[in-house]
């Protein structure tokens, strides 16, 4: 495989260097750099600036949900800006669509009882938020020293400070001084790659709930204040729990009363074929995380519920603590809310998760059906949510070289065929729209064999 061929084929829209220093993108210094530029979107397609039709496998960065070009969403949006582009949450002044919002989120989410909504422009602002209003929580109690975060590796919880350092990656703290030294990093859940031989899922399972309680007595439990997971790891390689796992952990942190806080930014509102991730591995959360296709991604819009449990001790305990002293001008923006409404209302008209059930089968057999491949180690996924990753003789300790460049390979003959995927070294990933057509996970699946054929 020669992978100086992908340079070729992403230099055809003949665009070179930009003014941006681009998120996650090597070589932004050099004028060497060939960006593809999109320019519009349609339903499951985006095209760039030459026309040029592309399948959206990962829906933008996993969160444009109803595609790129719902009209109720602009209508929304519009509507808003014509009567009020702008008005602010702080101080006991706010909007009715952020009022609206919380009380529709308060209303969805049933996996456990939640009390408050509070809005974020993001994912990483919603993390950022969780960790303060933990610590705010334990410094109500009289808990100070009861603030470390058990995070997992190979998680990705976002890009600011406390989200990069959160997150198992080690290219987000490389270089950056971080994590922050209150976190710390338990086993990344994955089968695979890490079980013993002969060990089953259930097995694996009780392994790592022990090691996260042997973490937790090393740590001193009067210190650990909060445990946080994504349901599925999105961005670390796309990597579902094995059997019985969460169950497992959870009882582990309730026994040393170590919050639960669900990273839904990914798998919230259908994605799994559930519509919260919580629900599909009895996930009973303290605090909730959402982003993405909480606004079908239109705008920036992100959100956190908070139990009754730690909003009742935020509340009785702001006489001596003061207001909670967080917030972001654009906290509850009228404009996301509105659209975030508008999404909400589709996914309940169209009945989204049965949809995305409905899809998620021809999309989960028909890309593992490339499982043989001699490149490939493992396709793992469930719902509208898929990762393959290359490997040599189907072995997870055998990867490639990394100067091969198998997966940026990949990538870019997905490209040619018309087809975006994101990827991560040997690790590609999709999470399709969840209005994607019987006939367009057919395109999906032909594309993904076309570009494995040629990458063999
Ligand atoms: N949490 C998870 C699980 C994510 O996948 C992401 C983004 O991909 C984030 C948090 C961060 O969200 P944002 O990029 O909106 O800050």
């Amino acid at each position: 495989t020669d992978a100086s061929s992908q340079k070729e084929d992403s230099t055809t829209n003949g665009f070179k260097g930009h003014d941006m220093l681009a998120p996650f993108t090597a070589g932004w210094q050099s004028t060497d750099v060939h960006p593809l530029v999109i320019e519009k979107s349609e339903g499951s397609y985006v095209y760039d600036v030459n026309g040029k039709k592309y399948l959206d496998s990962l829906a933008g960065l996993w969160c444009t949900a109803l595609g790129g070009s719902e009209p109720r969403l602009v209508a929304a949006a519009t509507a808003q800006l014509n009567t009020l582009p702008f008005y602010h949450s702080f101080w006991n002044r706010t909007t009715k669509p952020s009022l609206d919002l919380a009380k529709e989120l308060l209303e969805m989410f049933t996996a456990s009882k939640m009390a408050k909504v509070f809005f974020t422009n993001s994912g990483s602002e919603a993390n950022d938020t969780q960790v303060k209003l933990v610590w705010y929580y334990n410094n109500a109690l009289g808990r100070p020293n009861k603030k470390k975060f058990i995070a997992r590796q190979k998680s990705y919880h976002g890009s600011t400070l406390i989200a990069a350092s959160l997150s198992g990656l080690p290219a987000l703290h490389q270089k950056f001084d971080l994590p922050a030294p209150f976190v710390l990093h338990t086993d990344c859940p994955h089968y695979w790659r890490y079980a013993h031989p002969g060990e089953t899922e259930e097995e694996y399972s009780t392994r790592l709930a022990n090691n996260l309680e042997d973490l937790i007595l090393k740590e001193g439990p009067e210190t650990i204040a909060a445990f946080i997971a994504e349901p599925v790891i999105g961005a670390g390689g796309v990597i579902p729990p094995p059997a019985t796992y969460f169950e497992k952990v959870q009882a582990v942190v309730k026994k040393y009363d170590i919050l639960f806080i669900a990273d839904e930014v990914i798998c919230a509102f259908g994605r799994l074929g559930t519509m919260f991730g919580c629900d599909k591995y009895s996930i009973k959360p303290d605090l909730v995380s959402f982003a993405k296709a909480l606004s079908s991604a239109y705008m920036p819009i992100g959100a956190i519920l908070v139990s009754p449990e730690v909003s009742e001790v935020i509340h009785s305990q702001s006489n001596t603590l003061g207001s909670f002293s967080h917030g972001f001008t654009y906290s509850g923006h009228p404009v996301s809310c509105a659209v975030a409404i508008e999404a909400l209302k589709i996914y309940k008209e169209r009945n989204i998760v049965e949809q995305v059930n409905k899809i998620a089968p021809k999309f989960q057999d028909g890309v593992k059906a490339f499982s043989d491949s001699p490149i490939i180690g493992e396709i793992r996924g469930t719902g509208l949510i898929l990762g393959t990753e290359f490997a040599d003789n189907k072995s997870p300790n055998e990867p490639f070289p990394p100067e091969w460049g198998i997966g940026a390979y990949f990538g870019a003959q997905c490209e040619k065929h018309g087809m975006l995927v994101r990827v991560s070294g040997d690790n590609i990933m999709m999470s399709p729209p969840f209005i994607m057509s019987p006939e367009e996970v057919d395109e999906l699946i032909s594309k993904y064999g076309k570009a494995l054929k040629a990458t063999e």
